[in-house]
């Protein structure tokens, strides 16, 4: 796939990380500080798993105030966990954490890598880990990662010797960086890499361990240290105005979706590494003891470095333009330098010195935010030169139609020059996040294109190459096409130019569920991305459902429209699962992707296309109840799930609780950690409890047992202790102990196949400590571990029944899982005796 892309890569490397984002404006203060960075020539990667495992405050240190190269190079884009901010979850999620990652990367001065290792969700250790990772995989991007950035020094988050004791994604980023930090160097490991990068060999490796890893303050103090160096994070950067741990903070507040925004702090702080393998430093205060970090580490890097360090020496703030003359001369020397490896990373560093004291401005933008692919767009060109140096503007390279515009023009001091320019985007690629075209595994993405691996971001393909002239030296500047609105609320904003399909399609739920034979009406969103949109649609469907009509006519007059278009589904007469995919037909192409846009204030907005799909249910269940109260937690999708298969949900309000709120619903639900997120639950807990006594059946899904908002003991009607067990394995053999119980039998027979295709994990916070009163209905365990009967529990109290479950039917439900539907249907049904008849349909 993608030859040509090979080519806008490759410009990319060379280009800043931080894409079609706002530009940068630099102060004074922030082009000293870049001239510092310039003159320091060594590289630190940090290792670990997810988006915010990493340190940010040893990340700033390492970049703000030892000025050394830094990414953090995350296994996975975290797509597993949480959101606390919006709606996405899996893939999406991951897109938005790592955009929480490059805006955390903007604060602290890193850059940001990642591999093709997908976030399944908790594992306990690294042998679940690697058996749902292709661990080949893995550590070949590690490696890749290594060769590409080639740190001089690596630095582990976790301790590879300690499995099991914290997530296995943590145990396994530290394994693998192990390996890789001794194949990084081996020229027959992986040797097809070696066409693109030369083989690697870091100095050294550390692990960055803290007092935590060791249990408590007290045994970090008594532990040995001679392996260990040691430094104050803490420093103040004046420049700045604020201190390395305020960085951090502001940094680590990024990760936004994850609940991490707090309160910054200040003042000394001591950070330990332990040393692991390579060279052991002499000077046990400094990471790159023994390497040298100046210019002469490069052939040819002396004469570069005095000019450099002499424009360090005597900076001028108040006119850096006054340096231009010489970091022109050094920027003609760097081009000269044999090492490829260090001229592409400073040739970058210094154009963005130079544009910055030259206080050029150079702004390419696109009239709308997006064109389909082949399309001719128009890019305002904006240049200004706010100096007094002499600049001249020779031409304009457009990289993606690979198109030289000449163009002689003097950038005269403060005149502004706008003018326009025809751009043909050249390519039949989207610009949409690449590791998401193509379904991977549940452990990994599926990336063919190597040049692609570890990039954060899918690189721009409308970029612009800007030759210049500046003091009579040649130099070009390379700016992405941008689009630049505003917003009467919000001020300036940019975004990403995007290249997306000329048609897109999706279904509104990705899962729906049938509970009889009756035929359901699903809408299908045509959004165009171009005018004059004419087609035609159709379904793709399993042999055994039905969908009409066939097709039907697609007209759209304007880009950016919709249309929904509805189709009858017909589902089969017994228990069945299929997919129906989208088919839209413009001319002769078919196009299957669905557009899913995400907005936030602090990440660039995103546009990400997934294969169109909706995954359709046919369950065959029975039901006994028909209205349910729904208490909403830290958030969950299964009110909708319910209602989906035909119950009667009422989502209510905590503070409305009282005896009359609940008596007349069938069965009352409880979200996921309500008893943790809702505070108004310490005060109406009584009436809850009430309701049971006096016949109710309440649901209680999974708490954690930490900051319950009720007190010990009242968390049930008998004694009920949570922990943290849990069974992250969704394939475990589930036993159902209480064979007898009508929660396995009425008014759904419950069997060892209604455990089957469960996804991520069976639960988790099971109780392990219950009264008498309890009854344990299932038991099951992850691998190598005690049987854990605390997954569903039941007790009659009063007339009714106290359900407390920590099985994972928030992910189940909405994954349209049927066994975990029957289910579900039993626990409402406790206690009831009378089936709701279904109505029979012929198909
Ligand atoms: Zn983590």
């Amino acid at each position: 796939m993608r030859k040509h892309m090979l080519f806008i890569i490759v410009l990319c490397i060379f280009t800043s990380v931080s894409i079609a984002q706002k530009p940068d404006k630099l102060s004074s203060n922030q082009i000293y500080e870049k001239v510092q960075k310039l003159n320091f020539l060594g590289s630190a990667l940090y290792i670990a798993a997810h988006p915010d495992d990493e340190n940010t405050r040893l990340i700033a240190y390492l970049s703000n105030n030892v000025k050394a190269r830094t990414a953090y190079l995350s296994l996975t884009r975290g797509d597993g966990g949480q959101n606390l901010i919006g709606p996405e979850i899996r893939e999406q999620l991951g897109v938005i954490r790592t955009q929480e990652l490059l805006a955390a990367r903007g604060v602290d001065g890193g850059q940001q890598l990642f591999t093709r290792a997908n976030d399944f969700g908790y594992s306990k250790h690294p042998d679940e880990t690697l058996a749902i990772w292709n661990k080949d995989e893995v550590l070949s991007d590690v490696v890749w990662a290594i060769r590409k950035f080639k740190p001089d020094v690596i630095i582990n988050r976790f301790d590879h010797r300690t499995p099991g004791r914290t997530h296995g994604h943590h145990t396994t980023s530290a394994m693998l960086s192990m390996e890789a930090f001794d194949l990084a160097g081996d020229k027959t490991a992986y040797a097809s890499q070696l066409s693109d990068y030369d083989a690697w060999q870091p100095t050294r490796l550390f692990f960055n361990t803290s007092w935590w890893f060791y249990g408590s303050r007290k045994k970090f103090e008594e532990a040995d240290k001679s392996k260990m160096l040691n430094f104050d994070i803490g420093v103040y950067y004046p420049l700045k105005g604020l201190s390395n741990n305020e960085l951090a903070s502001i940094a680590s507040s990024q990760h936004l979706c994850q609940g991490f925004g707090r309160l910054s702090t200040r003042g000394s702080q001591e950070e330990y590494v332990e040393f692991l393998k390579g060279d052991f430093p002499e000077d046990k205060s400094n990471i790159f003891s023994g390497i040298d970090t100046s210019w002469n580490r490069v052939k040819g890097g002396k004469a570069i470095g005095n000019i450099l360090t002499n424009i360090e020496a005597n900076f001028n703030f108040v006119n850096p333009a006054a340096h231009l003359p010489k970091l022109m001369e050094a920027y003609g020397m760097i081009q000269n330098i044999e090492d490829e490896h260090w001229k592409a990373i400073k040739l970058v560093e210094i154009e963005n010195i130079i544009q910055a004291c030259a206080g050029l401005y150079i702004e390419a933008s696109a009239a709308s935010s997006s064109a389909t692919p082949r399309a001719n767009v128009q890019v305002n060109i904006e240049a200004l030169n706010r100096s007094n140096a002499n600049i001249k503007l020779n031409s304009i390279t457009s990289i993606i139609d690979k198109k030289t515009t000449t163009k002689t023009l003097s950038l005269l001091a403060n005149k502004k020059e706008n003018f326009t320019l025809d751009v043909n985007l050249a390519t039949n690629d989207y610009s949409a996040p690449y590791w998401l075209y193509e379904k991977g595994t549940l452990g990994m993405y599926k990336v063919e294109e190597q040049q692609l691996r570890g990039l954060p971001e899918t690189p721009r393909p409308a970029v612009l190459k800007f030759n210049l002239e500046i003091e009579g030296e040649a130099i070009t500047i390379t700016k992405p096409v941008i689009y630049r609105y505003s917003k009467p609320d919000k001020g300036e904003l940019y975004q990403p130019f995007e290249i997306l399909p000329e048609v897109t399609a999706k279904f509104k739920d990705p899962v729906i569920i049938f509970s009889d034979n009756k035929p359901k009406e699903i809408p299908v969103t045509i959004k165009a991305g171009k005018d004059n949109l004419d087609g035609y649609v159709t379904i793709n469907h399993p042999y055994s459902w039905q969908v009409y009509p066939k097709k039907l006519k697609l007209v759209i007059a304007q880009k950016g429209d919709e249309a929904t278009l509805t189709f009858t589904v017909i589902p089969p007469a017994t228990q069945s699962e299929g997919t129906l995919i989208p088919e839209v037909f413009i001319g002769d192409k078919k196009h299957t992707l669905s557009l899913n846009e995400i907005e936030y204030d602090h990440i660039p907005k995103q546009s990400v296309l997934l294969p169109s799909e909706t995954k359709v249910v046919r369950l065959d269940i029975q039901k006994s109840g028909q209205y349910i109260g729904y208490i909403q937690g830290a958030g969950d999708a299964i009110p909708e799930s319910l209602q989906q298969i035909g119950y009667d949900v009422t989502v209510i309000d905590p503070a409305s609780i009282d005896a009359a709120t609940l008596k007349d619903f069938d069965a009352i639900v409880i979200g996921i950690r309500a008893y943790n997120t809702v505070d108004e639950l310490k005060f109406k807990q009584k009436y809850i409890l009430d309701y049971v006594k006096n016949g109710g059946n309440v649901i209680v899904q999974y708490n954690t047992n930490r900051r319950l908002k009720v007190g010990a003991g009242e968390l049930a009607p008998y004694k009920l202790s949570l922990s943290r067990d849990r069974v992250t394995d969704e394939t475990a053999t589930v036993e159902i102990i209480a064979k007898d119980h009508s929660i396995v039998n009425f008014p759904n027979k419950i069997e060892a196949k209604d455990f089957d295709g469960w996804v991520q994990e069976r639960g988790l916070y099971f109780p392990n400590d219950w009264g008498a009163e309890f009854t344990p209905i299932l038991s099951m365990n992850d691998k190598n571990e005690t049987p854990k009967t605390g997954s569903l529990l039941v007790a009659k109290y009063g007339k009714g029944n106290y359900i407390y479950t920590g099985l994972s039917f928030f992910r189940e439900l909405p994954a349209g899982v049927p066994g975990a539907y029957k289910l579900f249907s039993n626990m409402i049904s406790v206690g009831k005796t009378q089936v709701i008849k279904q109505p029979q349909l012929k198909n």
